[in-house]
């Protein structure tokens, strides 16, 4: 395992980040993971472009360029010696003292793991779990803060299904840590890729490569109600790869509340209020 921080290498089990720290705190950062196949990075470009994304919506600075990233993957999976490897990636707004607005004059903390990439799992009977979305409508944002996704998997997992399948406001958004899709009639259904999804590099890579098969894939989202029609199902993220889909359960009543955000993502999540209105 290697491991990197602000700059240095460092024993992973050290203790590096401050306590007084954004994202150690507040959660107030992004992440990314990426899949090292025979020592080369997969998707590193679009990854970088995501994690680019996500730091600006929430206004952190990038703090590397993408040559200077593409150079300290490659120094971290080197030092590693792994071929088949995992680089987790973090970056925070810095360390300062508590307050929850941004602090300013803070320099972001950028800390990074490589550590060796199991084969995915894939049971013949992999099964999900439907489960009432509860994330922020702002999933987007690859954001450190994922406590829903942590209490839905774990209720996945303690029912013995391998991925939750989260519905809100009546439709199938995605898993607790990866994007799914269905079958209906010949084609192919995923959620469109919206502020109520992660949009995940797998995901992107699998509609270009069913696109460029021949196979009809719709960016739709498929209603609860529909899972009846539903042929086939599949499950994609970096580190489970492609994950068939046996069977879909739920013992619970899913939240029909309907939402009335626009789906379309906004650029920042700090909007400029230049003429404030009085209430
Ligand atoms: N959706 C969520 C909520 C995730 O956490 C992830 C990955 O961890 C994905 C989707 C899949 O994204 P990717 O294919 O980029 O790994």
């Amino acid at each position: 395992v290697v491991a990197y921080f602000n700059g240095q290498f460092v024993d992973p089990d050290g203790a590096w980040v401050p306590l007084e720290e954004r994202g150690h705190q507040f959660g107030d950062g992004v992440y990314e993971v990426i899949r090292v196949y025979s020592g080369r990075p997969f998707l590193m470009e679009e990854h970088l472009e995501r994690l680019e994304r996500s730091l600006r919506v929430i206004d952190i600075p990038n703090p590397h360029t993408r040559e200077e990233w593409a150079q300290l993957i490659a120094e971290s999976v080197r030092r590693s010696g792994e071929a088949e490897a995992q680089v987790y990636l973090q970056v925070t707004r810095g360390s300062a003292v508590r307050g929850h607005a941004f602090p300013g004059g803070t320099a972001p903390n950028v800390s990074l793991v490589v550590r060796p990439a199991a084969a995915p799992v894939h049971p013949e009977d992999a099964a999900l779990l439907a489960l009432p979305d509860e994330r922020w409508p702002n999933v987007y944002v690859k954001s450190i803060n994922l406590l829903p996704n942590v209490i839905a998997k774990e209720t996945a997992k303690r029912a013995g299904a391998a991925e939750a399948m989260l519905v809100r406001a009546g439709v199938i958004t995605e898993g607790a840590s990866s994007n799914l899709w269905f079958v209906i009639g010949g084609r192919v259904y995923t959620h469109p890729a919206n502020r109520y999804i992660l949009g995940g590099i797998t995901r992107q890579f699998v509609l270009q490569l069913a696109r460029e098969s021949g196979v009809e894939v719709v960016e739709e989202a498929v209603p609860f109600s529909k899972l009846g029609e539903v042929q086939e199902v599949f499950v994609t993220s970096t580190t489970q790869e492609i994950l068939p889909v046996a069977r879909v359960f739920t013992d619970r009543r899913i939240a029909p509340a309907l939402d009335t955000l626009p789906a379309e993502p906004p650029e920042t999540l700090l909007p400029k209020v230049e003429e404030p209105v009085e209430l």
